[in-house]
């Protein structure tokens, strides 16, 4: 019997244990570890909550955790709780699957003002993520920025701009719908670097906000080429970019505004001890295609910032870590012999849900080509761990125990109960009744 840890619960990890479930069938055990009693990772506190069709993607998940074979250890962090080297002794591979949760900084002055949020943050915060349920974000200013032209700051801005009704049948917890309900928002600023032939939005996100009741999306036809350089455009990124045109003859009149400023490169955020302004520079595009700054500079108003400019995986113990990147150092997933990396954690922050897909499988097989079907002699795999776990005083969960969460979630979004009262560690282990 061979045995594998996955550490990380999010689609990385659930398609590493799919894939290794079905390369070695009966003749190995794989944990899938999380650092929360309860898995999906950014399936349950990225994808946003309006956005449910996405998020049932995790029923293929449970189905993965059904498997004889595989098994859920949650409430484990791994580089505290236990480290690399300690799963190393009791696993004959580790896949490390922990994703990117750390907000890239901006790197200009100001950032650190009270109003200035990371959109992991911010995120977190309205999809119930334990570490920001405090987060508070400052909703009484008239003006907001996002900064950054993906689909995260597309999110972003439109929780910021939806109304009440708006949510309806989304899972967004309490405290962020009523904080939301009660805010003062009115104009939210998109800023990127580059025009709108370089966002990295897709069509299906930038066609929502022509569509919402509150807010009115707002271009600047002057930042676009001619229309017929679109072109040349691949055609996802040409329907991303004529849904932007377009926005510009939609005839409205509706209390928020949601204003695409390209061409925009912030420098500083200023304010009296807290964010009120950002100081941006006009740009141009240089013979590379990157931004180039103009040297023509000016203020947009926000006592509410959101950097939405990317992620970095921690650094794990030894394990080997590409600075730069932000990610583990690896060779098609392979840190060193024995220990892989999947998902985010190794090819940074990028791709779709789906990509983590073939990334996984292919992880997979080649653990699959380096150790065949055999004993992995006195390692142990999980019982070995959760005997050290025990040891140590630490409750781990498991698959029984994060149904009974679930279960209890469920029931209190039924009887109306504010879903905050269920985003806090201590609250899900309660639930457990030990
Ligand atoms: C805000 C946001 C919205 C998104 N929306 C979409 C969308 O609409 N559609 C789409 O296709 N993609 C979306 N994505 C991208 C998608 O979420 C990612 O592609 C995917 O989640 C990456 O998978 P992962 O498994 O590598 O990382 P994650 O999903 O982040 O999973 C990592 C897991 O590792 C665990 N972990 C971390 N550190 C440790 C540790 N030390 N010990 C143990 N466990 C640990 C975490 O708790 C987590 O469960 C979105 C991403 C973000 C940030």
């Amino acid at each position: 019997m061979r045995h594998f840890a996955v550490v990380g619960s999010g689609p990385a990890g659930f398609y590493t244990a799919e894939a290794l479930a079905k390369a070695y069938g009966e003749s190995a055990r794989i944990d899938i570890i999380d650092r929360y009693p309860v898995p999906y990772g950014l399936i349950r506190f990225g994808v946003a909550p309006d956005h449910q069709s996405l998020k049932a993607v995790s029923k293929r998940y449970d189905k993965v955790a059904e498997t004889d074979g595989v098994g859920f250890i949650g409430n484990v962090a791994v580089g505290s709780d236990v480290s690399v080297d300690e799963l190393m002794e009791r696993y004959d591979a580790v896949i490390l699957a922990i994703g990117a949760p750390h907000d890239r900084k901006l790197g200009i002055p100001g950032e650190d003002l009270p109003g200035v949020i990371g959109s992991a943050e911010f995120v977190g915060w309205y999809n119930g993520h334990p570490d920001f349920a405090d987060l508070d974000p400052p909703l009484g200013g008239t003006h907001a920025a996002v900064i950054g032209n993906g689909n995260v700051a597309l999110d972003c801005a439109r929780i910021l701009s939806k109304t009440r009704a708006e949510f309806e049948g989304s899972d967004i917890v309490g405290h962020a719908l009523e904080t939301l309900d009660r805010s003062a928002i009115k104009t939210i600023t998109i800023l990127g670097r580059r025009g709108p032939h370089q966002i990295a939005m897709t069509p299906k996100e930038l066609g929502e906000l022509g569509h919402l009741e509150a807010a009115l999306p707002i271009v600047d036809l002057k930042d676009f080429p001619p229309v017929e350089a679109d072109d040349a455009l691949e055609p996802g990124q040409r329907k991303s970019v004529t849904i932007l045109r377009e926005f510009n003859s939609i005839r409205a009149n509706k209390p928020k505004s949601m204003v695409f400023d390209f061409f925009a490169k912030p420098l500083a955020i200023e304010g009296d001890g807290r964010a009120e302004r950002l100081i941006v520079e006009r740009t141009e595009l240089d013979e590379k295609g990157g931004a180039r700054g103009t040297g023509e500079t000016y203020e947009v108003p926000a006592s509410l910032v959101i950097s939405c400019i990317g992620y970095s995986t921690p650094p794990l113990g030894d394990v080997p870590y590409d600075q730069r990147g932000g990610k583990f150092l690896n060779e098609s997933g392979k840190i060193n012999d024995r220990l892989y990396c999947v998902g985010w954690a190794r090819r940074g922050p990028t791709g779709t849900i789906g990509t983590n897909r073939p990334d996984g499988y292919e992880v997979a097989e080649a653990v699959a080509a380096a150790m065949p079907a055999g004993s992995s002699g006195d390692r142990g795999g999980g019982e070995a761990l959760k005997a050290l776990l025990a040891e140590r005083g630490i409750r781990a969960t498991n698959f029984t125990d994060w149904r009974r969460i679930e279960r209890a979630e469920e029931a209190a979004a039924r009887s109306g109960s504010p879903r905050e009262k269920m985003v806090r560690v201590e609250h899900w282990l309660q639930t457990l009744g030990d």
